[in-house]
């Protein structure tokens, strides 16, 4: 780890636990504050439990405040490839999920009467290629015929919208973006209030089941708990045995540039991206582009904790830029940030029980984390609490390879 450089988002501080008074024992500890953490304490709190222990390591380094902000229906799979990976009636469960999960975000958000730059717009899904362009029109015939939203808008347009060199694109008006360190601050300071406790700087460093509970061994002592949740995405494979000797979870590196405010607004400011999501891209309120991706043109960005920010990308990046946008200015760049996410084998998250019962995941988070984590977390919390949960759950069990 380290090497982090400051991502916009940072601009807002983000909070953070107390840094002395580790507990020795505790009910539930949830390791890892980002998204995924911070929305299973608030969970499992909303739930009743009691004693929930939130602890973190280098929180800022967290993949929740170094993404696009995007929260987006379906996968980092088109709903073609979803199909064509998964068969259409379990894609057909994932997207309805995704929806869902989606939503929770904005209820949450409603619930905690949060300041967070919510938008709900939509997000453009826009094709670099002929195949691309029709993989787009295929994918929303597949999503029109499962009773899903989702048009095409042709080339014409897409050109009108202040693009250049695309073809058409996909659009599916309930998808959103919003501010991550807000919305997760949000989560931490409702969590505090009901009585959690949140440490910080805490490095877990194995996780060793005894009689009656589990022991969480840090390099700041040990915490004897009832039970554990594995929220830490990319970094779980560090620390648990499980997701360590099964290779479900492998870190890589995404990384996004920010440009100064724009003099003009940019025609689209919703989440949108191109070449198959490999570049993503929304407009801040404050009018900056925010742009992403171009991994998939270097080596290195795979199976790596380093958060050193790779100059190829960042150049890939700017002239991606020049060649997409019909903006007449001279861009100027101001942030450059990477973060680690998971690539997980099954493609999907890993939640529920791992192969200790006291002993629950939700991790295995890609490209489109922030509405996955929050959402996934619920169910968890769900699963944890013996609430009803939907059918899909099963296909998000960690024991299923
Ligand atoms: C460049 C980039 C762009 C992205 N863009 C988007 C986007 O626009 N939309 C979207 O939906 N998703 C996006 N994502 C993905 C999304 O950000 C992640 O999937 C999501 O934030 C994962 O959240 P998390 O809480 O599971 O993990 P993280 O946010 O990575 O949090 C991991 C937590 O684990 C803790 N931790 C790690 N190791 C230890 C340890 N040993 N002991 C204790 N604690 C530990 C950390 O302190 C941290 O709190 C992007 C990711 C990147 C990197």
């Amino acid at each position: 780890m380290t090497e982090a450089t400051h991502s916009f988002w940072l601009d807002v501080p983000l909070k953070t636990g107390l840094k002395e008074g580790l507990p020795q024992s505790t009910s539930i500890v949830v390791i890892g504050s980002g998204l995924a953490g911070a929305s299973a304490a608030y969970f499992l709190e909303k739930h009743g439990f009691e004693g929930i222990t939130l602890v973190d390591y280098l929180p800022e380094e967290a993949a929740s405040y170094r993404n696009c902000g995007h929260i987006l229906y379906g996968t980092v799979e088109s709903m073609k490839a979803l199909c064509e990976i998964h068969g259409a009636e379990k894609a057909k469960e994932l997207w309805q999920f995704s929806i869902d999960i989606c939503n929770q975000v904005e209820q949450t958000q409603k619930d905690l009467s949060l300041e967070m730059d919510y938008r709900r717009k939509g997000y453009l899904v826009i094709a670099d290629s002929e195949v691309e362009d029709r993989e787009c029109r295929e994918s929303v015939d597949l999503l029109n015929k499962m009773g899903f939203q989702s048009e095409y808008v042709d080339s014409k347009t897409i050109q009108d919208l202040g693009f250049k060199n695309c073809f058409g694109a996909r659009y599916e008006e309930g998808s959103a973006d919003a501010h991550p360190v807000k919305f997760r601050n949000g989560l931490v300071d409702a969590f505090l209030e009901k009585g959690g406790q949140y440490y910080s700087g805490v490095e877990v460093l194995d996780l060793e089941e005894t009689s009656d509970g589990v022991r969480v061994k840090t390099a700041q002592g040990e915490i004897q708990a009832d039970a554990v949740v594995i929220a830490a995405n990319a970094y779980s494979p560090l620390f648990s045995g499980f997701f360590k000797s099964r290779g479900l979870i492998d870190p890589f590196r995404g990384q996004i540039i920010t440009s100064k405010p724009l003099k003009h607004s940019f025609p689209v400011q919703y989440p949108h991206s191109f070449d198959h999501g490999y570049e993503y891209a929304v407009v801040t309120p404050d009018n900056r582009l925010m742009i992403g991706g171009w991994r998939n043109h270097t080596d290195g960005e795979m199976g790596t904790y380093s958060l050193k920010t790779n100059s190829f990308v960042e150049e890939g990046l700017k002239k991606f830029a020049r060649d997409h946008y019909q903006i007449e200015e001279e861009i100027e760049w101001e942030y450059s940030w990477s973060g680690i996410m998971a690539a997980s084998r099954t493609g999907l998250p890993f939640i529920g029980n791992t192969s200790s019962p006291r002993i629950y995941s939700v991790c295995g988070f890609t490209g489109h984390g922030f509405s996955w984590a929050h959402g996934s977390a619920k169910l968890l919390s769900d699963i944890m609490a013996g609430a009803p949960v939907p059918e899909v759950a099963k296909h998000f069990n960690p024991r299923v390879l």
